[in-house]
């Protein structure tokens, strides 16, 4: 059996990350996903439990508290973290867990995992992310801002990650992934 892994993804707002993944489950259905807990307020099509679990402020500081989370962040004044307690059961059953995090998360990440790999979704250029977050129209102007000055300070750390998947056509940025995760599957140490 293989042993499990941690695939951490992350890459900047309006990159084209959850059009990625959902496509990537459809072809790597054994794949399983972290839902992390977050205090931002769910947008319209968002469904509880789905992508997130959408928490308090004073529920997320007792998680911290308590130590249940692998890694959290603070992103544009919300909090965003990855539960503990399925990522440790996921590897320990030999799985592979995607966790979609931010920069700062995977640093944290790699601080306290050893059984992982990173990838980074880059989007074409700044111009086609900033076109993406304004055309998407879930957020307003000032927090497109915010998004684009974080998405600009993500992108220079690109060079922390394992593998960076330009995502300007979506089904060949998803067939580099899968591509990645099944040479990871390869790997001698995966194996043995
Ligand atoms: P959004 O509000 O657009 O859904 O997510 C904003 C950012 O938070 C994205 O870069 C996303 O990858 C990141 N994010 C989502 N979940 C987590 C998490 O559990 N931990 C951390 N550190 N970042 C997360």
């Amino acid at each position: 059996m293989n042993k499990g892994t941690l695939i951490i993804l992350a890459g900047p707002s309006g990159s084209g990350k959850d059009t990625v993944m959902k496509e990537l489950f459809k072809l790597l259905p054994d794949l399983k996903f972290s839902i992390s807990s977050i205090t931002r307020d769910m947008r319209e099509g968002e469904v509880n439990g789905e992508k997130y679990n959408f928490i308090t402020r004073e529920e997320f500081e007792s998680m911290i508290e308590n130590k249940q989370l692998l890694e959290y962040n603070v992103y544009c004044g919300n909090y965003y973290g990855t539960p503990k307690a399925p990522v440790e059961k996921a590897i320990a059953e030999g799985k592979e867990i995607l966790i979609e995090i931010d920069v700062n998360g995977a640093e944290e990440v790699r601080k306290n995992c050893t059984d992982y790999f990173s990838v980074f979704i880059m989007p074409p250029s700044f111009e086609v992310l900033r076109e993406r977050l304004v055309g998407r129209g879930t957020d307003k102007m000032e927090v497109i801002e915010k998004r684009l000055e974080e998405a600009k300070a993500e992108m220079a750390r690109a060079n922390e990650f394992d593998y960076i998947v330009v995502n300007d056509d979506l089904m060949t940025a998803v067939q580099n992934f899968k591509t990645i995760i099944e040479a990871e599957r390869c790997k001698s140490d995966r194996i043995l």
